[in-house]
């Protein structure tokens, strides 16, 4: 028996090592709120984790194009082409049923009532319009410098300016009332000028903008583009794709090195978030709801609706699939981040459930840029809510297009913490709801952004795993893998 555990306990000494890390993270978090820490110390005690972010976040780059580059030169044109349209499909329809789940999920518990709002923060201003929010999502996949997409991304800003140049004139006449105090005489003895310019009416331009954070959509495409023109190139092709081959090796290498930081990183990132929360006791009853609401819809569709779907295609067992990629679920659940998660991922699945890595290669990058089953689900859920608290009717249609919306806004969303919340504008103007609104769920997003980016992980793994069953023809002939088509000696 003490064998037996001796033996569990050093073939999953790290996944072990991951859970109490979690379970640390959060009983340290809750004990150090006690002692009132100033946003000095918290800041330092944050170190370790921030440190970690770092670690991942350095990877993602070679990462993805590595990856990508000599994973799709590895295939032939037919079966690049295959691989592609099968994922790429299975991605879309995977993301619309999350949304079906949350549109039923919100419609049955009734998150937000009938009553009055309960406003936690400060009101904020629209942010875009949905055509600058689709028209950004398209730009990002073409970005006009390849070094600026490694640390920025296109947004389109919106500034404020006066409504036009004759309302200006009109509005900036000043209109001022002089009244006096008089004596018993009738004599002014005090004159008082009371200013009443109506305020100039302020609307917001777009402006082209680029925010922070690494165009992982851009990087894909770009990637994805010039590993398929590798394949087709065939041997003159071959020194690039060595070089990414042993670019991506060595990536995996650091990944082996590094997760030994992990479990220590993970207690830091956690109980520092937990620091840093708004206290808990004053979430609204309603919100506290709405938490519970996208909870559940997270839970179904990743503990029923996923693994059902990989069971009926692959027939093979999902809890077994899934234990395989644990440890990178406890990474999303501690980073909120399904790029940040994707060195992990890879090696989870490579590693313990031996998915193909020509399939890895190209189903993790992809998925990680446009497959978040969690926050399809989560920004549904977030739209119906802010329309129950504000007594909006919406009608069938209305609710279609929340669906197709909420499932363009996780494409358009990057695997980085709370992007969900930003494409979230395009999902609420899509239907008339107020932008301002996204205040409403500020408070407990980014518990719930944590549990979103595990289903994000989730999905993808998943997909790695179904692909690798469904294209299995096409890599394996009588048991030998088909030789590949630009791969070097
Ligand atoms: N944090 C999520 C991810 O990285 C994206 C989001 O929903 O905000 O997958």
């Amino acid at each position: 028996m003490l064998a037996r555990v001796k033996d569990v306990c050093k073939r999953n000494g790290l996944l072990i090592l991951s859970v109490l890390s979690v379970i640390v993270g959060c009983l340290l978090g809750f004990f150090l709120r006690t002692r009132r820490l100033s946003q000095q110390e918290i800041s330092y005690f944050q170190f370790p984790g921030e440190l970690l972010m770092r670690m991942l976040k350095m990877l993602i780059l070679p990462l993805v194009v590595s990856s990508l580059m000599s994973g799709l030169a590895a295939l032939d044109a037919k079966t690049s082409s295959r691989l592609g349209i099968i994922t790429v499909t299975y991605y879309l329809w995977t993301t619309f049923v999350a949304v079906i789940v949350g549109i039923i999920m919100v419609s049955i518990i009734h998150p937000g009532g009938a009553a009055q709002k309960e406003n936690t923060e400060e009101s904020g201003k629209p942010i875009m319009s949905s055509a600058d929010a689709l028209l950004d999502l398209i730009r990002n996949m073409f970005p006009a410098n390849l070094v600026e997409a490694t640390f920025k991304q296109y947004r389109t800003k919106s500034i404020p300016i006066v409504k036009s140049n004759k309302a200006a004139s009109e509005s900036t006449t000043r209109r001022i009332i002089i009244y006096g105090v008089q004596d018993e005489n009738g004599s002014n003895v005090q004159n008082f000028a009371l200013d009443i310019t109506p305020p100039p009416e302020v609307i917001y331009k777009s402006e082209p903008g680029t925010s922070d954070g690494m165009n992982v959509l851009g990087i894909v495409i770009f990637s994805a583009t010039m590993g398929i023109m590798l394949g087709r190139m065939g041997n003159s092709g071959v020194p690039l794709v060595s070089f990414c081959q042993c670019l991506n090796e060595s990536v995996m290498k650091i990944v082996a090195v590094s997760v030994w930081y992990f479990p220590f990183g993970i207690v830091f990132l956690i109980a520092g978030k937990i620091l840093e929360m708004d206290d808990p006791t004053a979430i609204g009853k309603k919100l506290g709801f709405y938490a519970i609401t996208v909870v559940c819809g997270l839970v179904v569709h990743g503990l029923f609706i996923l693994p059902m779907m990989y069971f009926f295609i692959t027939k093979k067992n999902p809890i077994v699939f899934i234990r395989g990629i644990l440890q990178a679920l406890l990474i999303a659940l501690a980073t909120s981040s399904s790029s940040a998660t994707l060195p992990i991922t890879f090696k989870c699945l490579l590693e313990n459930n031996h998915v193909d890595r020509r399939i890895a290669r190209f189903v993790l990058p992809v998925g990680a840029t446009i497959n978040m089953d969690g926050t399809a689900l989560y920004e549904a859920v977030a739209a119906i809510f802010i329309a129950q608290v504000n007594n909006y009717e919406l009608d069938f249609g209305q609710i279609i297009t929340i669906s197709i919306t909420a499932t363009a806004a996780s494409i358009g969303a990057a695997g980085i913490p709370q992007a969900g919340l930003v494409t979230m504008v395009i999902v609420l103007t899509s239907v008339g709801l107020p932008t301002d609104d996204i205040t409403l769920i500020i408070a407990v997003d980014w518990a719930l952004d944590r549990f979103r980016t595990m289903i994000n992980v989730l999905g993808d793994a998943l997909a790695a795993g179904i692909m690798a069953h469904v294209c299995r023809k096409e890599f394996t002939k009588d048991g030998d893998e088909v030789p590949l088509i630009c791969e070097p000696k």
